[in-house]
């Protein structure tokens, strides 16, 4: 079935989404290099790489169903942050910004009855509502650790720890 040239529209644009997302990620994973805490770049980065695997769902996606990618550009994302806090903070309302995208999508589908497109968006709702809840998580830790050095060089420590793993792309 033909994709509706609006919903491929939608996709192409949350293709670019994703991209930006990433390029964002990669902005705060620079911030923190200048910062006494590997973990966290080491967390942004990958976050920064799994948007880049988000993307590529979309890029894929868009092939599958025969339908032509076209690259937009790429906003320049915020660069400056003033602590670990204030980049966590900035990297959930940059998620629900794309939560909100993805419902937009998912009822543009549902709008054109596209049930495979649905069904494939299906898996980004399941990944936003786990990437809201870790970010949530890692800001109420954050909240309470305030300026105490040991607790921000545990949460860093902790933010190490993180791997990539398939079920993340
Ligand atoms: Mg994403």
């Amino acid at each position: 079935m033909q994709l509706a040239p609006s919903l491929a529209s939608l996709l192409n644009r949350q293709l670019n989404n994703e991209l930006q997302a990433s390029y964002s990620y990669l902005a705060m994973s620079a911030w923190f290099e200048t910062t006494a805490f590997p973990g966290f770049t080491q967390w942004m980065t990958l976050q920064s790489q799994e948007e880049t695997a988000h993307a590529m769902k979309f890029y894929q996606y868009m092939n599958d169903r025969d339908c032509r990618v076209t690259l937009e550009a790429i906003e320049k994302p915020r660069t400056d942050f003033d602590s670990p806090l204030d980049v966590f903070r900035s990297s959930l309302a940059q998620e629900e910004k794309v939560t909100e995208q993805i419902h937009a999508l998912y009822n543009a589908a549902e709008d054109a009855r596209d049930h495979e497109t649905k069904n494939f968006l299906n898996w980004f709702l399941g990944e936003q509502v786990e990437e809201e809840k870790t970010l949530r998580d890692m800001i109420e830790r954050l909240e309470l650790v305030g300026d105490d050095p040991i607790g921000l060089l545990k949460m860093d420590e902790e933010a190490n720890a993180r791997i990539a793993t398939p079920a993340e792309g």
